[in-house]
């Protein structure tokens, strides 16, 4: 965000509006911490929890579906908790890192490309729902994949250019056609002269709107690990957890480690959030620091402190955003992403298991060394200042 406004974010609104006019099927799919700070465009205080009225407004803005990005959290879940027990079969490479913010992975190709073999193949979970809207759900309804336009609300402004990268691409087109962020959701609701204040609460749209409180957690910094380890446990001790919170791995602290107990091994695991902060975890896993899982958000408290989210002036608001994060968590019936029977579901119908043929075709990924344009870049730079002196 330029406060001078010389550097502005690329604007998706008017392409969500073109896609209306054109007749296509227009669908939204809203990542997790896009519903604890939607309603703050709309003068409610932080942290306000605005799910329901997110779902009424984008339907009477002209979405014909709204989809839940926390079903894919939960799918990201299945599939990266069978990739790290993977690892751990096989001896690595550890520590795997988690690959759900692209602002982390553009950092790690440009600055760390040494470590691309340690980032799971995850796509993102916004890359997930994108593919699976286009095969699964248009199969099922009978709808023409080429009819649907895919717009996802997000709480960053690194999700546009994610939503370009060439491995994003499935025969030549992409799975994402537009990224909203909360801050242009908020617009857009505004534009259509809708009112906040008289909304229903509205529910997502089925089969793939279902989601637990795992899921709801990636909103926030630790929460992909807490996911993870709730999952990874049970399936590998058969055992039913005593407790679901794991409190060494929530709050705002940049950096946070914890060793958990699974079945003999203990799970070294260690999380990051904002740049300074993955940089000095970075540094020390160079120099030796062990751990076998590490998640990394490149904003501070992760996806509720995104580029893309209301601009506030309340201190307090990543603390505000986290709470109503938990508390979703808290309330939800299931809390466990393998308890999803709509993940139960779609693996019975259609990717078979996870790490499937299937699964790695629609919802995982490769990455690319981008180190050297770097390295380019900055001997032209060079060249420029001996040329001038
Ligand atoms: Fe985007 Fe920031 Fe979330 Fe990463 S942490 S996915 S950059 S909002």
């Amino acid at each position: 965000f330029c406060p001078a406004g010389a550097i502005r974010e690329v604007d998706h609104i008017e392409r969500v509006l073109k896609a209306m006019d054109d007749k296509k099927i227009v669908v939204l799919q809203t990542a997790p911490s896009t519903r604890v700070a939607i309603s703050e465009c709309f003068g409610e205080p932080s942290g306000s929890i605005g799910t329901g009225k997110m779902v009424a407004a984008a339907k009477l803005a002209g979405f014909s579906y709204v989809f839940d990005t926390n079903f894919t959290a939960d799918l990201t879940i299945m599939e990266e908790g069978t990739e790290l027990l993977g690892r751990v079969a096989n001896g690595g490479p550890f520590p795997m890192f988690t690959s759900c913010c692209p602002g982390w992975i553009n950092l790690c190709e440009k600055r760390f490309p040494e470590y691309i073999p340690n980032l799971s193949s995850c796509r993102s979970p916004m890359q997930m729902m994108s593919p699976i809207i286009k095969t699964y759900f248009a199969k099922r309804t009978g709808i023409n994949p080429d009819d649907l336009y895919v717009v996802a609300m997000m709480p960053c402004t690194a999700k546009k250019d994610e939503i370009e990268r060439p491995q994003m691409f499935r025969d030549g087109k992409k799975d994402t056609e537009a990224v909203l962020t909360t801050r242009e959701l908020g617009e857009l609701i505004k534009r259509k002269g809708i009112n906040w204040d008289d909304l229903p609460d509205l529910p997502y749209d089925d089969p793939i709107g279902a989601s637990t409180g795992a899921a709801a957690l990636f909103g926030a910094t630790g929460g992909v690990m807490e996911a993870a380890l709730r999952t990874a446990y049970e399936l590998k001790t058969g055992k039913t957890l005593p407790s679901v919170e794991f409190q060494q791995v929530r709050g705002l602290a940049g950096v946070k480690e914890a060793e958990i107990p699974v079945d003999g091994l203990n799970v070294r695991v260690a999380v990051a959030s904002g740049t300074a902060n993955v940089l000095a975890l970075m540094d020390k896993i160079k120099k030796g620091a062990e751990y076998h899982f590490v998640e990394i958000m490149a904003c501070p408290g992760g996806c509720i402190g995104g580029g893309g989210q209301p601009i506030s002036l309340d201190k307090d608001i990543l603390k505000k955003r986290m709470e109503s994060i938990y508390s979703i968590d808290e309330r939800s019936v299931i809390r466990k992403s393998h308890e999803n029977p709509m993940i139960t579901e779609i693996y019975k119908n259609f990717f078979g298991k996870p790490g499937s043929h299937l699964s790695h075709e629609l919802l995982h990924t490769t990455y690319s060394d981008r180190s050297t344009k770097i390295v380019k870049k900055e001997e032209t730079v060079k060249e420029v200042a001996g040329a001038g002196e």
